[in-house]
């Protein structure tokens, strides 16, 4: 096999009570990349569609996470990466880790397969490094491993898989505003009162059991995020409006995915995410900003191959 066409699905990091550890892969937003084995030595980008990103290799996440991966495991070929990106960078729901995800993915695939999804994350985590600042998990491990991920360390990577429940569905706004990482960085305290703290391990503790029991009244309890999102939030139009919205049409929790400016809402079934869709439509259409809607069934694979 010389070449690769993957799709390199969407995900929502920094789940409510689950700030920097859990995260979930969404299902039919996503980039395509087409990844291709060559005699020459070495990673190249031939093409980005879709978004004006860098072609140059240690400016794309894709580039650095593939070199972090050759890195490890040398090799006489080289490998080209196309990439059509459909993900808005900076948008919230992981466009770079797609990406990231997508290259090491795609090369491990070429290689025979030497590393488990799991070992591959060490190396997508190099390629968000390069986006953020700083390496994360959150979004390559669902995106990597497939379903709801909880990153319990990245050094060393220790990340599980958690169950999803079956009619867990996502709905995803994301207003087309630009909010900066670094803003919605630099607005989070840097410190956490015992009391916060206890009420975030709880909830998070609760959601997980939550998942292995299909309880969706303890995941309706749990979803919330005393710590960040109180702060964050005012970065977000009407997020308060939007939340209520989702909450009163039959949400089980509504948050800001990764850092914004997209927000989520979980909830149970097709019906009552289409629910939520129209709530939240009716408020972000009052405000006149552009956005799209997304509603998605967990992903459960993850990376999709679509041929070789
Ligand atoms: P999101 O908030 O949607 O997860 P990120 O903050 O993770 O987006 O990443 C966006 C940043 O990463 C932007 O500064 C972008 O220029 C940079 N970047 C580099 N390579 C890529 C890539 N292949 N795809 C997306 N973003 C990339």
């Amino acid at each position: 096999m010389d070449q690769i066409k993957i799709f390199a699905p969407a995900s929502v990091a920094n789940v409510s009570c689950g700030f920097d550890v859990l995260g979930f892969c969404l299902d039919p937003v996503g980039d395509e990349m087409l990844i291709r084995k060559t005699n020459a030595s070495g990673v190249k980008i031939t093409k980005i569609e879709g978004q004006n990103l860098p072609l140059d290799v240690k400016k794309n996440v894709a580039g650095v996470a593939a070199e972090a991966l050759l890195k490890a495991h040398p090799t006489q070929s080289g490998f080209e990466i196309e990439i059509h990106k459909k993900i808005k960078a900076g948008s919230g729901i992981g466009s770079s880790a797609a990406s990231a995800a997508g290259a090491v993915f795609g090369i491990n695939e070429l290689l025979g397969k030497p590393y488990t999804a799991h070992e591959l994350i060490a190396f997508a985590m190099e390629g968000e490094g390069l986006a953020s600042g700083s390496a994360h998990a959150d979004n390559v491990a669902p995106v990597l491993m497939g379903g709801i991920t909880l990153v319990r360390s990245i050094n060393p990577v220790d990340v599980i898989q958690l169950p999803t429940p079956k009619a867990l569905t996502a709905v995803i706004l994301h207003p087309k505003i630009e909010l900066k990482t670094m803003h919605a960085r630099e607005i989070i305290k840097k410190n956490v009162t015992m009391e916060k703290a206890i009420q975030q391990w709880g909830n998070l503790g609760a959601f997980v059991s939550a998942l292995f029991n299909e309880d969706y009244d303890l995941m309706s309890r749990s979803l919330k995020d005393e710590i960040v999102e109180p702060m964050r939030s005012l970065l977000i139009p009407e997020f308060e409006s939007l939340k209520k919205a989702s909450i009163d049409a039959g949400a089980l929790g509504f948050g800001i995915s990764g850092s914004g400016p997209s927000v989520y809402a979980l909830t149970k079934g097709i019906d009552s995410a289409q629910k939520i869709s129209n709530a939240i439509n009716k408020v972000i259409s009052s405000i006149g900003i552009d956005f799209e809607i997304h509603i998605s069934k967990i992903n459960e694979q993850g990376i999709k191959i679509l041929t070789n």
